[in-house]
This record gives structure tokens, C-alpha cells and sequence, in this order.
């Protein structure tokens, strides 16, 4: 018998109801059972599916209201002092003010950082640590989900976050410390849990350990023996999960461990497979995550087939099945996409049809392929025509990634040159103010859309309001005496969603959402085949808006990684090549922009840092391939055309030297949440062009006030050169509400205005 699982499931429900359900209780629209309510319905629905096709547990642990790693937090007591936690259970409210700053009752305050899972898309709430940081177990949370999922006759393992990637994925404030020095306060904490989970009756508990697969420091690696000796005599059976990578380096450390499993991950890890099964002691259970918890393409059953016939001969019972990862990064069900074409449709699987996959190959395994030969005949013939699909090739467009020369990625001169004649053609002052591209997405906005995609309201009625919408964000900029304005992205429901629409080659889903953070959710789009832009996608709204003002209005696009980086990417050929050919039709849509008169054209790369290899060895080949093509989109226009480039990250020292080689005249990128400690890569790093550090934390409803934004600043001009710097948010504001935004804009205006009458050396 092949024990099958999967390591977590999306959380956010099928028709999306968990978004709902946060966010009117956010509202204060509906009284917190309700939305506990949901969280109920939804974890009892999901538990059920896995049941139904014969999963050998459910998982418990992986629903959240927010964020697993936040869920830990609170589970830890780890809740910053500035939340003033009197002790007990750390309450919903207060969870969700670590989380957003706000919460229907409590004082608002600074949020906690936020920051990318590894390399996906998807947001956790960084753990803060003091010096003298206290652990205690302070949430019922997890006990009180497997009292459920038990009450509901479901055999269930319990997932945590494990000790050492809880403490890695945290930050030490307020002091200078090593984190890794708290491991001994907060392992009685574990043990603690896992002696009730224990107690409640769970026989396994899965660990996740995913900070096993980085390149982690001696001490780091050290630990992890230290660690699991500590928990080794707890009443139950640990499966340490690692996934995103190979465990390279540290699989002898991950197969010894004094624990009952493991897990890894051979979608992204397949080569490591052959040294675990060598290393792995053979009382030890190894779960194979051979289904990519990452993508959405079916999983070539015979080739997923061949590498477990071949564990199981070693491993015999001793053998489990999962996908690589969890499944919170794929959508839940395509069941539900009415409008894909059926040829397309056949070639995918989402989390539903992955827990399928898995009963397939686990009969597969067990009795045979024949047992299942329809669904293997099936899955054979989407690969074959797939793979020979005139639909996914198009001559023209690698003709033209082929012949590109060396001044493609070059502008005509250097910066110092361009800058002087955008100066002279912008003329603006010190310390320009500007927004990173979005303004509120009002239920004025998103009515229209929903009418216009329904066929409720005409194209040209649709861009009628939408015109009026750009004309109010441009009449509200100008009241507010921003120097460089934006068209307010209206018509743009989502960052890449927009460009994919028009771009060839691209699929799209009704109901695709995955969580990004919080009650955030993307739908990533499906490249599933060669790019190319049949026309301009932006030039219109552009030159609309630019007609309004005569204050410079930046265009607005996504660039091409960010484009690769947000997508479900074609597994048949390298994501460098793919990130070239999505350049190549953004490098078109820039020169549009430029030939109709926009003079700033800004290219945000968000998901640039997030595309980054996860160790330090792959990192180079990346960075060449991401910052080309970034350069190959924007360096086709004139010196006194303006390029921005913007991103959403403070962590930049390790690359800040790409970042310089991508050469935008001007990176807008986000720091307030973090104080700032983007600053530190410029005491070793001159930057070479101009920067605008984030004074105004998005992600948070507070108003931030002008003496909070001088202040940051004169932190940065400690740094940068004044002639250097712009003033701006962290990131786009169409999350926000109207009034909390032009409130902080307002507020930033002045700023700038301090900034420009008391010069910096008067501080010093
Ligand atoms: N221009 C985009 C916006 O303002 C940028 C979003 C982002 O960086 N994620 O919404
Ligand atoms: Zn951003």
C-alpha cells in the first residue's frame, strides 16, 4: 500500500469565498462567526474532496485567514509589543493588525513586514523577534482544526511550519541578535504542540522545513540535528517536508534527522532523488512530491510512473506520494472553466484534478497501468498533441529572438546624457513626487468591468467610463500637485492579466485565483506558447490621459519578467526564452508609447527579485537572462525619453548590481514597511541613476503623516545624492479607498516641499 497525501490545499475556495468573508468582516459588514463560519465550511468541503478520492489523510493546518507563517506567530505568541497583546489567545483582531495595521477593534499601528514565500508569489507576514523574545503556546487554532476534521471521522495530519524555517523566515528588531540564538526558547513551545496533537490522538505531523533546500549557513545546518533530537521523544510521527528545490548540500543532514519521514520535491528537485534513496535510513518513510504543485500542466503520468517504480523498489511500503508542494499555488478546480477550449483544458490540472492524478498513479502503482489505462491513454495523447500543436509555434517571432544584436540592449547614451536632456525636456523640480501607477479600484470601476465582460455595457460605453475615471485621477492628481501623474490603470483589472489579454499566445481562466497575500489573489495567466503582439495594448488610454495635463503622464506597462514570473509558463522550452519573447512585444508597445508622445515610460518589474534562483549558484544565469530581457524591452527609445522601472521589495543589497545593470533612468521601489533597510545597499553600492524610495506603506489603510515622510527621506539623502531622488508610495494604490489616498498624497506633496526648503545639510 502507497500512502498518499497532499501537503496542503488552497485555502481560499472555489468560488473564492474566504475573500468574501474576510473582507466584510474587515468592513464590519458581518460579526466574526460568520466568518468563522466560513472558515469552517470551507476547510469541512476541502477535507471532503481529499477523502472522496482516496487520499490516505487530510491535511489539517493548511487553511488560514490570512497567512500560515502568521498562523504560526500566533500560535508561538510571537506578537511584536507594539500590538499590546495583554497574554491568553492571541485573538483574531490582533492577528489581523499584525497582518494589515488595522483590524475592527484595536489600535491601529504599523503592520507587520510582509515578504515574498520563497520564490513564489505568494506573501507571508514576517515573524518579528525582540532580544528578549518570550515563546509561549498562545492560539488553539491548529488543535482545534483537527478536533474537526476528527469530529468529521477524517484520519488527519496536522502541517506546521518547523522550528528552524519559522525562525530563518523571521527578522531580529529592535537590537542587534542572532535569531537562531532563540531556537532554545521556542523548542519547548513544539514540543508542547505536537504532545497534544499527540494526545488528541494524530499519529503523523507534517513538518515543514522548505529553509532545508537554501544554501543555509553552518550554524544553520547545525541546528537542524540539534532541533529534531530535541523533539525526537514527542508522541508522534514527524514528516520533515522540504520543497521549491533539491536539498543539495544538506540531504545527508535532512536524511538523518532522528524523524519517521520525508518529503521532496522532484519537480524542481528530480536529480536528488538517486542520493536520497541512497541515504535515507531504511526505517524511514519517503514522501515524493512527483506532481509539480507549481504549475498547471497535466503530470506526464508514464514518466511520473517510471520514477516511482523505480523508489518503490527500494522503498517498497515505505513509499508516499504527493505533489511537490503544497497546493495553495495552483487554482482549485478547472472544472469550473467554462470557457477554455477543450484542447487547451485537456493539456492542464488544477489542485482538484492534481488529487486525481495522485489516486491515478497511486492505482497505477498498486495494480498495475493497465488498471488505469483509459486515464494513461488519455493524459498520452494531450502530451502528443501538445507537444505538436501548431498553436504553440510561431516562426516569425524566433526569427526575431534569434537575430538580435548587442544594441538592442543598449540605450544611445549614457546616463549622465539622457538624464540632461530629460531634464531639459521634463523640467522638474527637486525632488519630484509621483505614484507607482494605480489608483483605487472603486466599485465605479470594477461595475463597468463586470457589465462590459458580461455584455451588459458596449466597448464604447466601457471606455467611456473608463475615460472619465482616468480623467478623475488625473483632476485629483493635479489638486494634489503631483509632478509626474499616471492615467490611474482603470482599465486594467490586473498588472499582467491586462498584457496577456492582448498578447498572442496566451490562455486565460474564469476562476484561476491563488492567493498572493492576505485576501489578495491573482489570476495568472497561461503562456502556452510562442509570445507575439498582434497591436498597441496601451498607446490609446496613454495619450488620452496625457491630453488632460500638461504636467508629464507616465505610460504604464509590466515587464517582461515580472509577465513570465506571474504566469503558469510553458514547461517545453527555458523561461528565459519565453521572457524574451514577452520583451520583444513590450519593446514594441514602449516605442508606441514614445512615437505618440509620452515622454515617461515606466516598466514595472515587481516579481524581478522573486524569479531569483534560491541558490546562490543559479542566481548569475538568472540575473543575465531576467535584466536583458528587461533591457530589451526598454532601451529602444531616445535620451530624453524617460524610462522608470519599479519594484516591490526591499531586499536589494544581493542584487543590487542588476538592478543598476537594467539602467531604467528612474527605479520607484518599496522600503517604508522595513524602515528603510533597502538604504544599506547604498553605502557599499553608488546607485548610478535615479531612485525613488517608497515613503508610504500601501499595503496598510493608516494615513501616514508628512513629519513620518521627511523623516524617511532625510534617512535616504544620508545615502543618495538629493539630485537623486524621487518621492513616492511603496506600490500602486488600487487596493486603497479614495480618501485614505489623497489624504497620504497630500501629506507626501508637502513632504516634498520640506524636503526642497531645508536642505540636508542642515540636519547633519
Ligand atoms: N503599476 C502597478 C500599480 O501601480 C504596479 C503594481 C506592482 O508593483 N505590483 O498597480
Ligand atoms: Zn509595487
Amino acid at each position: 500500500m502507497t500512502t498518499v497525501h497532499i501537503l496542503g490545499f488552497p485555502r481560499i475556495g472555489a468560488g473564492r469565498e474566504l475573500k468574501t468573508a474576510v473582507e466584510s468582516y474587515w468592513k464590519g459588514e458581518s460579526p466574526r462567526a460568520e466568518l468563522v463560519q466560513t472558515g469552517r465550511e470551507l476547510r469541512a468541503r476541502h477535507w471532503r474532496q481529499q477523502r472522496d478520492v482516496g487520499l490516505d489523510f487530510v491535511t489539517a493546518g493548511d487553511f488560514s485567514f490570512y497567512d500560515q507563517v502568521l498562523d504560526m506567530s500566533a500560535t508561538l505568541g510571537a506578537v511584536p509589543p507594539r500590538f499590546e497583546w495583554p497574554g491568553g489567545d492571541v485573538d483574531l483582531d490582533t492577528y489581523f493588525r499584525m497582518a494589515r495595521g488595522t483590524a475592527p477593534s484595536g489600535k491601529a499601528t504599523h503592520a507587520c513586514e510582509m515578504t515574498k514565500w520563497f520564490d513564489t508569489n505568494y506573501h507571508y507576514i514576517v515573524p518579528e523577534f525582540q532580544p528578549d523574545q518570550g515563546f509561549c503556546l498562545a492560539s488553539h487554532r491548529l488543535f482545534d482544526e483537527v478536533a474537526e476534521a476528527k469530529a468529521l471521522g477524517y484520519r488527519v495530519k496536522p502541517a506546521l511550519v518547523g522550528p528552524l524555517t519559522y525562525l530563518w523566515l523571521g527578522k531580529a528588531k529592535g537590537g542587534d541578535f542572532d535569531r537562531l540564538d532563540l531556537l532554545d526558547r521556542l523548542l519547548p513551545v513544539y514540543r508542547e504542540i505536537l504532545a497534544r496533537l499527540g494526545a488528541m490522538g494524530v499519529a503523523w505531523v507534517q513538518v515543514d522545513e522548505p529553509a532545508l533546500v537554501l544554501d543555509l549557513p553552518e550554524k544553520w545546518r547545525a541546528a537542524y540535528t540539534r532541533t529534531y533530537e530535541a523533539l525526537r521523544d514527542t508522541p508522534v510521527k514527524l514528516l520533515i517536508v522540504t520543497y521549491f528545490e533539491s536539498l543539495g548540500a544538506n540531504i545527508a543532514i535532512a536524511c538523518r534527522l532522528p524523524v519517521a519521514g520525508l518529503h521532496i520535491d522532484l519537480a524542481r528537485g528530480a536529480s536528488q532523488l538517486d542520493a536520497v534513496l541512497a541515504e535515507l535510513p531504511t526505517n524511514k518513510i519517503l514522501s515524493l512530491g512527483v506532481i509539480d504543485g507549481r504549475n498547471i500542466w497535466r503530470v506526464d503520468l508514464d514518466h511520473a510512473l517510471a520514477i516511482l517504480r523505480r523508489a518503490a523498489d527500494v522503498l517498497g511500503e515505505r513509499l508516499w506520494l504527493a505533489p511537490s508542494c503544497s497546493l495553495l499555488h495552483v487554482p482549485v478546480d478547472l472544472e469550473r472553466e467554462d470557457k477554455l477550449d477543450a484542447e487547451l483544458k485537456y493539456w492542464l490540472a488544477f489542485a482538484t484534478q492534481k488529487m486525481n492524478e495522485l489516486s491515478v498513479l497511486k492505482a497505477a502503482l498498486e495494480n498495475g497501468a493497465n488498471s488505469v489505462l483509459e486515464e494513461m491513454e488519455a493524459v498520452r495523447a494531450a502530451r502528443r498533441t501538445r507537444l505538436s500543436s501548431v498553436r504553440i509555434r510561431n516562426p516569425r517571432v524566433r526569427q526575431r529572438a534569434a537575430s538580435l544584436a548587442a544594441k538592442d540592449e543598449h540605450r544611445t547614451s549614457p546616463f549622465a546624457q539622457r538624464h540632461a536632456a530629460q531634464q531639459q525636456r521634463l523640467k522638474l523640480p527637486p525632488y519630484p513626487t509621483t505614484t507607482i501607477g494605480s489608483f483605487p479600484q472603486t466599485a465605479d470601476i470594477r461595475a463597468p468591468r463586470r457589465d462590459f465582460k458580461a455584455g451588459r455595457l458596449s466597448e464604447a460605453q466601457y471606455k467611456e467610463k473608463m475615460c472619465a475615471e482616468i480623467a478623475l485621477a488625473v483632476s485629483k492628481q493635479e489638486q494634489i500637485g503631483l509632478d509626474v501623474l499616471v492615467h490611474g490603470e482603470a482599465e486594467r483589472n490586473d498588472m499582467v492579466e491586462y498584457f496577456g489579454e492582448q498578447l498572442e499566445g496566451f490562455a486565460f481562466t474564469r476562476h484561476g485565483w491563488v492567493q498572493s497575500y492576505g485576501s489578495r489573489y491573482v489570476k495568472p495567466p497561461i503562456v502556452y506558447g510562442d509570445v507575439s503582439r498582434p497591436g498597441p495594448m496601451t498607446v490609446e488610454w496613454a495619450v488620452y490621459a496625457q491630453s488632460l495635463t500638461r504636467k508629464p503622464m507616465k505610460g504604464m506597462l509590466t515587464g517582461p519578467v515580472t509577465i513570465l514570473q506571474w504566469s503558469f509558463v510553458r514547461d517545453d522550452q527555458p523561461r528565459a526564452d519565453t521572457a524574451l519573447q514577452i520583451a520583444l512585444a513590450i519593446r514594441d508597445e514602449v516605442r508606441d508609447l514614445e512615437a505618440a508622445g509620452i515622454k515617461i515610460i515606466q516598466i514595472d518589474e515587481p516579481a524581478l527579485r522573486e524569479g531569483l534562483p534560491l541558490r546562490a549558484a543559479d542566481r548569475p544565469v538568472y540575473l543575465a537572462w531576467a535584466v536583458r530581457a528587461f533591457r530589451i524591452a526598454a532601451s529602444g527609445v531616445r535620451d530624453d525619453t524617460q524610462t522608470h522601472t519599479h519594484m516591490c521589495y526591499a531586499e536589494f543589497n544581493d542584487i543590487i548590481e542588476a538592478v543598476a545593470a537594467m539602467d531604467a533612468d528612474v527605479i520607484t521601489i518599496e522600503t517604508s514597511r522595513s524602515d528603510m533597510e533597502l538604504l544599506d545597499a547604498f553605502v557599499n553600492f553608488k546607485y548610478p541613476n535615479e531612485i525613488g524610495p517608497g515613503v508610504y506603506d500601501i499595503h496598510s489603510p493608516r494615513v501616514p503623516d508628512t513629519d513620518e515622510m521627511v523623516r524617511l527621506m532625510r534617512k535616504a539623502r544620508r545615502v543618495l545624492p538629493p539630485e537623486q531622488l524621487w518621492v513616492n508610495p511603496d506600490c500602486g494604490l488600487k487596493t486603497r479607498g479614495w480618501p485614505e489616498v489623497e489624504a497620504a498624497l497630500a501629506n507626501m506633496v508637502a513632504a516634498a516641499r520640506v524636503l526642497r526648503t531645508a536642505p540636508p545639510q542642515a540636519e547633519n
